[in-house]
């Protein structure tokens, strides 16, 4: 054989198969694109790929061979790391054997004879440049962790695999892991990180009893399986053994089913259906499993429909930012002393639609960014307008999302935003949501803490809904924690929640930050509030959310109060 060197410009290639003249005319086929290296059967490929392993660009493999096959050659590169990573097209012309073989990584299949040179030549080029491809942007088709394919691989696959078989009834399958921010809180990431490997152990005994493949990102499994009709029967028995493993009762694992997919929806918008179906679970214990129906269907499109209508909305100003008040009550009188500015939609269409509807949306798609910044822009504006027409300064806090916190220019934004409304930073507050902390500790603290070295006063929003430990709240970078408001809810009802509220209020003292009560609606929950040394109060009890036109007239009351305590204060003075 020909001394093979790095310098070669060719790529190498190693041909295995059994007989001799498959051996040939693949060679022929290919030979004057790469360097051809040949093997007859499993045990000599081994050896070849453990010699040229450095080098070799992708294995074309027979599967039915005399001492090794080609199905334990697919194996043993499973098995190994670096192996792992050259990629393989299987020659085959058996249909359930494409399918095994997908699963043991191949990457492509070709089917004997080889009568289509070009094709061929098509194949090999496309998977060498697939492969390179993916090295170079560092992501290699698995996942280091499970051993199951990236997401991005697993769609290719998808992809191709209905090439193959346009006509095959297929499921899209999502399996969720709910909290796992909580296991990984309460029993430490390596127990959180054990939990996604068996899952992935499990799905791949599951993809043993049907045909399939599947991928894990984050806390999420997809599967692209054979559609079946018991597939409902071997999900649930899948989920009832799993489920019984979490040992808090709050994580579960659920999934969502787009059951025999359409065709024509592109591969992605597919397990999307897949996932809706499994977040409808969201606050539904009484099953872990749902499907993609009519009246998810129906959601799709009422939610297409609202992402298509952000930019002729904003164009439109059919978002406006309204204001709710937020009392300092640690005061003799309860006295204004900000706001939290708070987006709404007038759809031209639906009518008033409520941010609890379109945020997570939003969120999901990124266009949440644009919505936040427009609202960060009216906020900045609106605290000088009231400084202009009162001279008070009534700060207002606006909320992050998640997206936000990656933004490399969010700083500069909020500098020139504050800059350009001639405002200091601590005019403008953020709100941050507890669980963006739990998500991503590190690159929140530093974003955080930065902003706030530039004097913004930091919020903790919806506190007590994510899982933070007091070891991990102490090192946050916070001026305030905000109490979600289901906490607050029933603090005059229910002991509990107000030993839960009590036990937050000594989390605050302890990390020397104030505390705002959300939610706050009657006078009872005022009072217990103020008792437990709570300092900010926003809620329905003191005033909803209000367009600005409604907002001045509080402004208005706050300034006579001043005046009238100033001059209070003159007369004892004089
Ligand atoms: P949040 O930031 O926790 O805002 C507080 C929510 O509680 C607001 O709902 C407010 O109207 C509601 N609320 C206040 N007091 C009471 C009360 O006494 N009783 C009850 N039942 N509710 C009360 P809203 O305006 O519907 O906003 C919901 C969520 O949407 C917000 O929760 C926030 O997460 C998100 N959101 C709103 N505006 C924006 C925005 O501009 N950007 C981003 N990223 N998210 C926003
Ligand atoms: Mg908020
Ligand atoms: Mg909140």
């Amino acid at each position: 054989m020909n001394n093979l060197s790095s310098q070669d410009i060719k790529r190498l290639v190693l041909v295995v198969d059994d007989e001799f003249v498959n051996r040939e005319m693949l060679g022929f086929i290919i030979r004057r694109d790469y360097n051809v290296i040949y093997a007859k059967n499993g045990k000599e490929a081994l050896e070849q790929i453990q010699k040229h392993k450095n080098l070799l660009s992708l294995i074309l493999l027979d599967l039915l061979m005399p001492v090794m096959d080609g199905f334990k050659v697919l194996q043993e590169l499973r098995n190994d790391n670096e192996l792992s990573k050259i990629p393989v097209i299987v020659l085959t012309s058996e249909k359930s054997a494409e399918i095994e073989s997908l699963r043991l990584g191949a990457v492509d299949f070709i089917t004997k004879p080889y009568d289509m040179p070009e094709v061929i030549l098509a194949r090999v080029r496309r998977s060498i440049e697939l492969s390179e491809g993916s090295k170079m942007i560092q992501n290699t088709s698995k996942d280091e962790l499970t051993g199951l394919l990236t997401k991005d691989f697993f769609y290719q696959f998808c992809e191709r695999y209905d090439k193959y078989y346009p006509e095959e009834k297929m499921d899209a399958v999502a399996f969720n892991i709910n909290n796992l921010g909580l296991i990984n809180e309460i029993n430490g990431r390596a127990y959180g990180t054990e939990i996604i490997q068996k899952i992935a152990e499990a799905i791949k005994v599951l993809l043993n009893m049907t045909v399939g493949m599947a991928c894990r990102f984050s806390d999420t499994f997809y599967l692209y399986i054979e559609h079946r009709d018991n597939c409902e029967e071997m999900l649930t028995k899948f989920l009832n053994e799993f489920n019984s493993i979490f040992k808090n009762s709050r994580s579960r694992l659920v999934c969502g089913v787009n059951q025999n997919v359409d065709k024509k929806v592109d591969v992605y918008r597919r397990f999307e259906r897949a996932m809706m179906a499994c977040n409808s679970l969201k606050n539904n214990y009484n099953t872990n499993i749902s499907f993609y129906d009519a009246e998810l269907h129906k959601k799709e499109l009422f939610e297409d429909c609202l992402v298509s209508d952000v930019e002729t909305s904003l164009t439109n100003k059919n978002f406006t930012v309204y204001y709710q008040p937020k009392y300092n009550i640690t005061g003799p009188r309860p006295r204004l002393s900000s706001a939290e500015a708070l987006i709404r939609w007038k759809h031209p269409e639906f009518g008033m639609i409520s941010p609890g509807v379109f945020i997570p949306l939003m969120e999901e798609n990124g266009l949440v960014s644009r919505l936040d910044h427009f609202v960060w822009g009216e906020a900045a504006a609106q605290v000088r307008r009231w400084r202009d027409q009162y001279n008070i300064t009534i700060p207002v806090s606006v909320n992050l999302s998640r997206i936000d916190i990656y933004d490399p220019n969010l700083e500069n934004n909020f500098m020139k935003l504050v800059r350009d409304n001639g405002l200091k930073p601590t005019d403008i507050m953020l709100e941050v949501t507890e669980s963006a902390y739990t998500d991503n500790s590190d690159q929140i603290v530093q974003v955080v803490e930065s902003l706030r070295s530039k004097g913004f006063f930091i919020e903790m929003d919806d506190f007590g809904s994510g899982y933070s430990s007091l070891n991990m709240l102490s090192e946050l970078p916070i001026d305030a924690l905000k109490l979600d408001m289901k906490f607050v809810k029933n603090i005059a009802k229910n002991e509990k929640a107000l030993h839960m509220v009590e036990l937050m209020m000594e989390i605050a003292e302890f990390l020397k930050v104030s505390v705002v009560a959300e939610g706050v609606e009657t006078e009872e929950q005022c009072r217990l509030l103020k008792q437990m040394k709570c300092d900010v109060i926003q809620g329905f009890y003191f005033s909803k959310p209000l367009p600005p036109e409604e907002f001045k007239l509080l402004i208005e009351k706050e300034v006579k109060a001043r005046e009238s305590e100033a001059k209070e204060i003159g007369y004892v003075n004089c």
